[in-house]
């Protein structure tokens, strides 16, 4: 073990855990969330925890459409919340303003994204996504592919950089997951980024399980496009909008296939033809679901407080931590740890892989421990530094053990 919370001298007791949350910085952060009393949450990363201030904030938007109805869109600041609420994003992606939109779904924002950055490489006829990636992505890529009449090529993401090398200029688009959804495993955006940009090709991340719980550096790195989720542990809320972010050096070129009266350049002129706004506005569709977008805003402000950085760390502590638990007191219990134990490959979940995971998981439920099972037999375990403790990590493996050592599941 090189891991520096899996040394033998840190044995994974309870008492450890404890120390380890009393020396968190961000244990002071659980209290801005709302959790069920006596429940583990180690599900933030398929929905997010209620932030404390939300119900506020949509009792809010709820009392502005009661009292100032259509001028909401104007004096309560609606119109423009789409743009606002992405910069907010953005800031927590590493792209500075005016390149982050925030409206409608991931699977929307995927479309719309794939399809326009196949439109910025004409001519080229690959799109190359990773085979093993959440199926709306692949079901979205394999539309796009009929759609424009561009070969699909499923290669997955440790075959990238040799799949990329073989398809050279007649590369136009690489679609892959910053964070493998089900393994939980990291990749290298920068390098792939880079490969992708070597012959040519645009690069779309797909930031669902990335977003809010790791430092990233778009504009750093380069990447042309992202998308992402809003209610992961961005934790805006159960259909909560995605993001989409768009390189500015794109914009000019972006031309995305919803052409809605949002992204026009003078969307209330009633123009015959669609003119698109300039900068990320063309990015807009259509009316933005304005309830849950400002539920979003809200739960944005979990962040104005802390550094992504400390998430981040504590995230490897915590998961560091639930791993080595997890070989101390599951092992012998036929558990296999599918995530990978290295820091710079490992996203923000532990997976573990046992041939009873549906059954565990149900059992688990009840015991009060909320994970989730990625058939046929992976269990996840999300972990969100904001709101999860050692405590929580020690606990849910200590339910675990007691679930397998009584055989009750
Ligand atoms: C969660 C997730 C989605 C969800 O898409 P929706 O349109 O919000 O249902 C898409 N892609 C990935 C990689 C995800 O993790």
């Amino acid at each position: 073990m090189t891991e520096p919370r899996a040394t033998s001298q840190d044995t994974p007791t309870r008492e450890h855990a404890a120390r380890l949350d009393q020396a968190d910085p961000l244990a002071g952060e659980r209290k801005h969330f709302v959790l069920p009393e006596g429940v583990i949450y180690l599900d933030g990363n398929s929905l997010g925890a209620l932030a404390r201030n939300v119900p506020t904030a949509v009792g809010e938007v709820l009392r502005q459409w009661g009292e100032d109805l259509i001028s909401g869109w104007w004096d309560d600041g609606w119109w423009n919340a789409p743009t606002r609420v992405g910069d907010r994003v953005g800031a927590l992606l590493g792209a500075a303003p005016g390149q982050t939109i925030v409206g409608d779904s991931t699977s929307v924002q995927l479309f719309n994204a794939l399809t326009a950055a196949a439109r910025l490489r004409p001519g080229r006829r690959v799109l190359l996504v990773d085979a093993e990636g959440f199926p709306t992505d692949r079901y979205l890529a394999a539309s796009v592919g009929r759609l424009l009449g561009l070969t699909v090529r499923e290669v997955p993401m440790a075959g990238f950089a040799e799949a990329i090398r073989r398809a050279g200029d007649d590369l136009a688009v690489v679609a892959a997951s910053a964070v493998d959804y089900r393994s939980g495993e990291l990749w290298d955006l920068a390098t792939i980024t880079g490969a992708a940009h070597e012959v040519g090709a645009v690069m779309l991340w797909d930031l669902c399980h990335a977003a809010g719980v790791l430092p990233l550096a778009l504009d750093a790195i380069g990447v042309d496009l992202a998308v992402g989720c809003g209610y992961k542990f961005l934790s805006g809320g159960p259909g909560a909008p995605a993001f989409l972010y768009v390189a500015a050096r794109c914009h000019e070129q972006f031309d995305q296939p919803l052409t809605g009266w949002h992204g026009h350049t003078e969307p209330f002129a009633a123009t015959t033809q669609y003119q698109p706004a300039t900068g990320i506005t063309r990015a807009r569709i259509g009316t933005p679901p304005i309830l849950s977008l400002l539920a979003l805003d809200a739960a944005l402000d979990a962040f104005d407080q802390v550094d992504l950085a400390a998430v981040r760390t504590k995230s490897l502590s915590l998961t560091d931590f639930f791993i080595a638990c997890a070989d101390t007191h599951l092992a012998e219990f036929g558990f296999e740890i599918v995530t990978p134990r290295e820091h710079r490959r490992r996203g923000s979940q532990v997976t573990l892989r046992h041939s009873a995971a549906e059954s565990i998981m149900t059992a688990l439920a009840g015991a009060g421990v909320v994970g989730d099972v990625r058939p046929p037999n992976l269990l996840r375990f999300g972990f969100n530094g904001l709101y999860v403790s050692h405590v929580d990590a020690f606990d849910a493996i200590a339910a675990i053990r007691g679930i397998v050592e009584s055989g009750d599941y």
